[in-house]
């Protein structure tokens, strides 16, 4: 878990990739609903379009085929899901069922003033999913993904009017799903994301392999 722009993209795929767990972004996973053209990927779409959250049934109904459909035999690495009380109780009913708890959520925390830099400066490969940023990784002066060629875009949810209504989203609806996790008695894994994305990850994989070492 984590505000927008806080790593957690980066991070989920890195550890999903280390330890071996399926990752799942709702982002991702609503996106793609988003661009199939139905009237349901029309309204996904204008929600998120606007940074507003997608309402709790259609993002828990869509979710919850994605963790049935999941290997049994791999850990789950949620990104972006739960986001809201409502999502996170509905997920826990899911997990119960299927005798899969879960074991630690981990919070990625960053300012607000560093967030909005680090988004709004996002140039973005529809493709292949390549992520730029103007000032720490330039895109190359043509504008086109050095991976796949394909043109670079800026998210229509990452301008600064649009980033600034998310993280108001992010306190209102999601920071109350970790005050909800603590107070469940779950294991809370918090780390401060301002620092360079691969101490960010060696923090996390060093709490993640504390935690394997105790299973
Ligand atoms: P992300 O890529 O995680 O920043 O998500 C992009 C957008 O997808 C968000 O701004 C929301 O509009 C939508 N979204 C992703 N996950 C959720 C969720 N769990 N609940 C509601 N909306 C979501």
């Amino acid at each position: 878990m984590g505000p927008p722009g806080a790593g957690k993209g980066t991070q989920a795929k890195r550890l999903a990739r280390r330890f071996g767990m399926r990752h799942l972004s709702s982002g991702d996973i609503l996106r793609a609903a988003g661009n199939s053209g139905s009237a349901l990927g029309r309204s996904l779409k204008s929600y998120m379009d606007a940074g507003e959250l997608v309402p709790d049934e259609i993002v828990v109904e869509i979710m919850a085929k994605a963790i049935s459909d999941a290997p049994a035999a791999q850990g789950l690495l949620l990104d972006g899901f739960p986001r809201t009380v409502p999502q996170a109780e509905a997920l826990d009913r899911q997990l119960a069922q299927l005798g899969r708890p879960v074991e630690a959520v981990l919070v990625i925390e960053v300012p607000d003033e560093l967030l909005v830099e680090r988004i709004s400066g996002r140039r973005s490969c529809p493709a292949c999913g390549k992520v730029f940023h103007v000032g720490s990784l330039p895109p190359p002066p043509d504008g086109r993904c050095d991976a796949c060629g394909a043109e670079l875009v800026q998210r229509s949810d990452d301008t600064e009017p649009v980033v600034r209504e998310r993280l108001a989203a992010y306190l209102r609806q999601t920071a109350p799903v970790i005050d909800y996790y603590a107070n469940s008695g779950r294991l809370v894994i918090r780390t401060d994301g301002s620092a360079p994305p691969d101490e960010v990850t060696e923090r996390v994989a060093a709490a993640l392999e504390k935690l394997a070492s105790k299973a």
